[in-house]
């Protein structure tokens, strides 16, 4: 019986790894396919300036509608892209698309702000990493303030001395960086220290949990006083409501990013929003 049972137990585990591993093949494969066929698509989701009470900037966001698979997620494709260095060219790609389109709502008159483009650690250990960033500007014609990247403490995890000399080519360039995801991982206080950062991108898990959880609000208090004292600005991303605003905005957050301000958007409708200034009533809402 024993040995029966095991036998079944074995079948059903190697039935769900076997499902994972396709999904994951065809992922692969339909990833490839989406490039070739131009079936990803980049967003952009705006951040609110708590002090001037107006966009900051926006983040570049990659979606993927697949004609099979339909709507597939970033979350499940982009570890996918990184595994198999699909990123490569696909994170390139979102770069041009974002620094073309910010160069060109500049051109339309819309108000000069930074346009967010999340880089995978793989991306950024390439050697030519800094040369293709340059490359990419010049291409597009867009001055390189208007360029912020969105990396995590990965890029760090494998050559310190690399990574700090890479952040600094990318500074004296104009080019300015956002940590990512702080508070999840490994995020490590050193990091803080030496890494040249201009922006702290506090975790959504942490906001989410602004009122049940005491703890949390303290966590996201020092996280500002300190990011304060070291000369960087603080982003709380995952804002859904207005006591999550009013919470940070006495903590003296200065950046938001969530639904409650805005969702992500097709350049289109950001075209729409811009026109209305993406101004935020804190005030008389509602
Ligand atoms: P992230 O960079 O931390 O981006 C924030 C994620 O939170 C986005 O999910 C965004 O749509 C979502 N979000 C924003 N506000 C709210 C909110 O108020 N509530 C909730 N529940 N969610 C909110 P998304 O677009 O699914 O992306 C997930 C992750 O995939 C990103 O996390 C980023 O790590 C990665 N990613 C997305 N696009 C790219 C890309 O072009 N390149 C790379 N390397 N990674 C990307
Ligand atoms: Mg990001
Ligand atoms: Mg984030
Ligand atoms: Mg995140």
């Amino acid at each position: 019986f024993a040995k029966e049972f095991g036998g079944h137990q074995y079948q059903l585990y190697s039935s769900q790894f076997g499902k994972q591993a396709n999904r994951r093949l065809q992922l692969e494969q339909r990833l490839r396919k989406a490039m070739e066929e131009k079936n990803l698509e980049v967003v952009y989701q705006p951040k609110l300036d708590l002090f001037t009470n107006s966009i900051s900037g926006m983040e570049a966001l990659i979606r993927w509608n697949d004609p099979i698979l339909g709507e597939v997620s970033p979350a499940e494709f982009i570890p996918i892209a990184e595994e198999t260095g699909i990123i490569i060219s696909i994170g390139k790609w979102v770069l041009e698309t974002a620094c073309k389109q910010n160069r060109e709502w500049d051109r339309n008159g819309y108000p000069k702000i930074h346009v967010c483009v999340n880089i995978s650690s793989k991306q950024f250990l390439q050697d030519d990493f800094v040369k293709m960033i340059k490359h990419v500007l010049n291409e597009a014609d867009l001055s390189p303030e208007y360029l912020n990247l969105e990396i995590t403490e990965r890029i760090a995890l494998y050559d310190i001395d690399d990574a700090i000399g890479k952040l600094q080519q990318l500074k004296q360039l104009g080019v300015s960086i956002s940590l990512d995801d702080f508070g999840t991982g490994y995020s490590s206080l050193s990091y803080l220290k030496l890494l040249p950062i201009d922006f702290l991108k506090i975790d959504r898990s942490f906001i989410s949990g602004i009122f049940e959880n005491k703890q949390d609000v303290a966590i996201i208090d020092s996280i500002i006083s300190l990011t304060h004292s070291l000369g960087m600005r603080v982003v709380a991303e995952g804002v859904e409501d207005e006591q999550q605003l009013n919470i940070l905005s006495e903590m003296r957050c200065d950046e938001i990013q969530g639904f409650y301000y805005a969702k992500p958007m097709t350049a289109k409708d950001i075209n729409i929003f811009l026109d209305k200034k993406g101004e935020f009533h804190l005030v008389d809402r509602g």
